[in-house]
């Protein structure tokens, strides 16, 4: 092995060894193993181009693309609708920003640690499954230089489910600590493939390492419907096209900030237009957001944080949204480029998306929850949907969530009246029986 890959990088505002060792968070390096080469031979050159996107990106305020995260709150919504639950695909919502803005990064702050330890000092984590989620971001971004990714060239040729499929196949699952995920089985790939599991991608030997299943979550009272994916059990991904915003036109958005007018991403062309391919602010994917985050809270009580982060993609970005069941707080990443412009890696899936990626799918590993200047941020969720909290709060399901539909209470109109009319002269002559004898079991 070169001696030279073990250099470090030098770059003025690199930490370095000696303030790394005074810092109370050091930790005692991890005796490595053979089959632990990747963080032996993770090149230099590599660390350069991470410190790059990290300071370009995450770390430096000053920095023209530096990534934030937007609080929003609610003006308006049909989550605790009287009449009935509305499904993700009639969601309403008005939503507007908060003028403060978040560095995304302070949510991930546990993990740029770890990645900043190794980044300086090839510093791997003690703990097994922090050290695996470290050597998963660096076998990817390793890979992802050799690899011609043919798959994620063009990724505006694919459908919403076909390109939330490609995407979890070949970028989210492989840097989560298990690469399985499950697919709505209602979605649009499986039935033109006539039920196959197969990635949508062009390479035939491409292998899909999720599965078709159940992604209903929620109550058929409240918000409710299928997930697009979920993978490794906890974090959800959904791709949106044009079209698939169903706001009503005239219910746009109130695109001013909390305090004061102001233009956003959304505001500047023919709103109508916009809002049907905007994924910033996307109705559905707000809604499945809270539902999921609540759902988290019900199924892990005990957890730190009852932050959740979902996944946004469409063609040639993702959003993070975020929100905190426990604390009311919604946040939405800024948009996050998934391929590489620079024309020496074109095709390539540009090395910010997959740290954020990374963070994202590991966040029960990586993020640290909420800062107290994002606690103060409320979404107003919690009042707005006051009258039905108790069931986002104790009564959300993962599974079988439209069958449960047919044994609530105002199931009885769904039926037919003529099965109703059979029923009928049956149950009469049953009453009578029940009434003029005395039963016996
Ligand atoms: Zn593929």
């Amino acid at each position: 092995m070169d001696a030279s890959k073990h250099d470090l990088p030098s770059k003025e505002g690199d930490l370095d060894e000696e303030q790394h060792s005074q810092s109370p968070r050091k930790k005692p390096r991890q005796k490595l193993t053979q089959n632990d080469s990747v963080f032996h031979d993770f090149p230099v050159t590599m660390i350069k181009g991470l410190a790059d996107c990290l300071n370009h990106w995450i770390l430096d305020k000053s920095s023209f693309s530096f990534k934030t995260l937007t609080a929003l709150k609610f003006l308006n919504c049909n989550a605790a609708d009287t009449r009935q639950g509305n499904t993700f695909s009639q969601v309403f919502c008005s939503v507007k920003p908060y003028r403060q803005l978040h560095p995304l990064g302070d949510l991930f702050t546990k993990g740029l640690l770890m990645l900043t330890d190794f980044m300086t000092s090839r510093q791997v984590p003690q703990n097994i499954e922090e050290k695996r989620v470290l050597g998963k971001l660096l076998n990817f971004l390793i890979k992802n230089t050799e690899a011609k990714q043919s798959s994620l060239k063009n990724l505006e040729k694919y459908n919403e489910s076909e390109l939330a499929i490609v995407l979890a196949n070949h970028l989210f699952g492989k840097l989560s600590t298990s690469d399985t995920f499950v697919i709505n089985q209602q979605s649009k790939h499986r039935s033109k493939d006539g039920g196959q599991a197969t990635c949508p991608c062009d390479v035939t030997t491409c292998e899909l390492t999720g599965t078709f299943g159940d992604t209903s979550v929620g109550n058929c009272k409240v918000w409710h419907g299928n997930l697009g994916i979920i993978i490794n059990n906890d974090t959800m991904l959904e791709s949106v096209t044009i079209g698939d915003q169903v706001n009503n036109p005239n219910d746009k958005d109130d695109t001013s900030t909390d305090d004061e007018d102001s233009s956003d991403d959304c505001s500047e062309q023919d709103p109508r237009v916009k809002l049907k391919e905007c994924l910033s602010r996307n109705n559905k994917l707000l809604a499945e957001s809270i539902v999921f985050s609540f759902l988290q809270k019900q199924k892990h009580p005990k957890k730190e944080h009852f932050l959740c982060p979902c996944i946004g993609v469409k063609a040639r970005e993702m959003i993070v949204f975020c929100y905190d069941s426990q604390h009311d707080v919604l946040l939405e990443s800024s948009a996050i480029p998934l391929l590489s412009e620079n024309l020496t890696t074109l095709g390539k899936i540009n090395t910010l998306a997959i740290v954020v990626a990374w963070l994202v799918v590991n966040y029960k590993y990586l993020c640290n929850g909420l800062t107290d200047d994002m606690k103060i941020a409320k979404s107003m969720f919690f009042s707005q949907a006051e009258s039905k909290l108790n069931i986002y709060n104790d009564m959300l399901k993962l599974g079988e969530v439209g069958n449960a539909y047919f044994i609530e209470d105002d199931a009885m109109k769904f039926l037919s009246p003529n099965s109703s009319l059979a029923l009928r002269q049956l149950n009469e002559r049953v009453l009578k029986l029940r009434y003029s004898t005395k039963a016996e079991y």
